[in-house]
């Protein structure tokens, strides 16, 4: 299968990594497939392990396919063995184990981390980041003994972390810096139903609140704030992430919080270099400017676009539309499209309290939706924002979009 021209090397063995690897193959490409992955595990998917507590790799299950799936399409997976240096000219990169690998092109698919607590104490024991599957154990085998948690960060991971700890029995208390969780992601229509929910679920949420300090001889003991001393016996950060783009920038290619890219994903300043995922700022038609997106399916389809492009087949810009989704005890919250701050928000209720769908407006028309519970009202407006159809306030007024959809397919069908 393999050629002894230098083929594809993609740096990062996470879910953007894998979907270049694995499209490359699917779309016929022949030539050698290398990945680089610094972690020692299989590639494997993020989001479960802030869903759930977990003690042990067996009970986790997180690997995206069996290590079989690599040596049956005879893709080089090279685990724990980071890519240490890059050289655009020579078209070659350095790993830390001392191999020097030529490329015919490269994919950076390095993720992002997560930004560090900058505060003192944050080295104690008993504080933790939550990023990789190692993490993930770590904060499960905590939790089984934990009876206060302090989770630093009102954000997706945070959340989804408090209720998984809320679950076990602990205490948990929020503490975000900005006046409302999710900032940075979610309307305030739709943010004050999720606190209210959590609340009730009995998490204590300080927003507005700033973490001065972590204390305790050797372990956390408490964590100090503007407002309070709080008892912690686990302290969990999430305060957001940065891209793993040193890589690039030391190798003299565009970045700017993040691997600049064209519309096709490759780097700006070299055609043969590639970006995707977590990494790469790029350009959107869903966005005003070039964007970094933090999502699984980000991550997936643009794997894809580089993978195919790669392998020959006619290449095309990044369109996808953008969409995630959090699991935060009994809320299932899914956003499909990218809402502005300055878009019109409209806020429904579906047929029981639970369900609720907020509706971004920008000049008029539909271009973002975020729901509470609502799964059948998210694929709705994925399937409508994709096509892009257009949707006014008007169309939905006394309706849902799951019940325009149909109408509109069945007025094409009479039609
Ligand atoms: C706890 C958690 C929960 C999440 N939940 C959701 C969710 O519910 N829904 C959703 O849509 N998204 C979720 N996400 C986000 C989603 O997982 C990421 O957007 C996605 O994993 C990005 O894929 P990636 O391949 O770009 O990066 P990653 O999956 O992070 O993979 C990058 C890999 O590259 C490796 N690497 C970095 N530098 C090098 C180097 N120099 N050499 C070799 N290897 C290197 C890293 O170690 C890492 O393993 C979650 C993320 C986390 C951390």
């Amino acid at each position: 299968m393999t050629s002894g021209a230098p083929g594809v090397v993609v740096v990062g063995g996470g879910q953007a990594g894998f979907s270049v690897a694995s499209t490359l193959r699917a779309s016929g490409y022949d030539g050698p497939v290398t990945v680089f992955a610094a972690e020692p595990h299989l590639p494997y998917q993020r989001p479960p392990l802030s869903k759930k507590a977990h003690t042990d790799h067996d009970d986790l299950r997180v690997s995206l396919v069996p290590e079989t799936f690599y040596g049956e399409r005879d893709i080089g997976l090279r685990l724990g063995d980071d890519v240490v240096a890059l050289d655009p000219a020579a078209r070659t990169v350095r790993t830390r184990s001392g191999m020097s690998v030529p490329y015919a092109h490269l994919v950076l698919a390095t993720g992002a981390r997560n930004r560090p607590l900058p505060v003192p104490g944050a080295d104690l024991d008993g504080v933790h980041a939550l990023r990789s599957l190692d993490d993930a154990l770590a904060i499960g085998r905590a939790l089984t003994t934990a009876r206060d948690v302090v989770v630093i960060g009102g954000g997706f991971i945070g959340l989804e972390l408090a209720r998984v700890a809320r679950a076990r029995g602990a205490g948990v208390t929020v503490v975000e810096l900005t006046d409302r969780l999710l900032s940075r992601a979610l309307s305030a229509e739709v943010e004050a139903h999720v606190r209210e929910r959590h609340e009730r679920a009995g998490v204590r949420i300080l927003t507005g609140t700033a973490v001065r300090a972590l204390e305790g001889s050797g372990r956390v003991e408490r964590v100090v704030t503007s407002d309070a001393v709080l008892p912690a016996g686990l302290v969990v950060y999430g305060i957001g992430a940065a891209p793993r783009d040193e890589l690039a920038r030391d190798a003299g290619l565009a970045v700017d919080d993040g691997v600049l890219v064209d519309e096709q994903l490759r780097s700006v300043s070299d055609r043969r270099i590639s970006a995707v995922g977590d990494c790469a700022r790029h350009p959107h038609p869903h966005a005003a400017g070039p964007v970094r997106l933090e999502s699984v399916q980000n991550a997936t389809d643009q794997g894809v676009l580089v993978g195919r492009r790669i392998a020959g087949q006619p290449p095309a810009p990044y369109e996808s539309l953008p969409w995630f989704w959090s699991d935060q005890g009994d809320i299932k919250l899914q956003i499909a499209g990218l809402r502005a701050p300055s878009d019109d928000v409209r806020l429904a209720v579906g047929d029981s309290p639970e369900r609720l769908a907020a509706y971004a407006f920008r000049d008029g028309l539909l271009v973002a939706v975020e729901t509470l519970n609502w799964p059948a009202e998210h694929l709705a407006a994925r399937r409508l924002l994709e096509r892009r159809t257009p949707v006014t306030a008007a169309d939905l007024t006394g309706t849902t979009l799951g019940a325009l959809a149909r109408a509109r397919r069945a007025a094409e069908v009479r039609a």
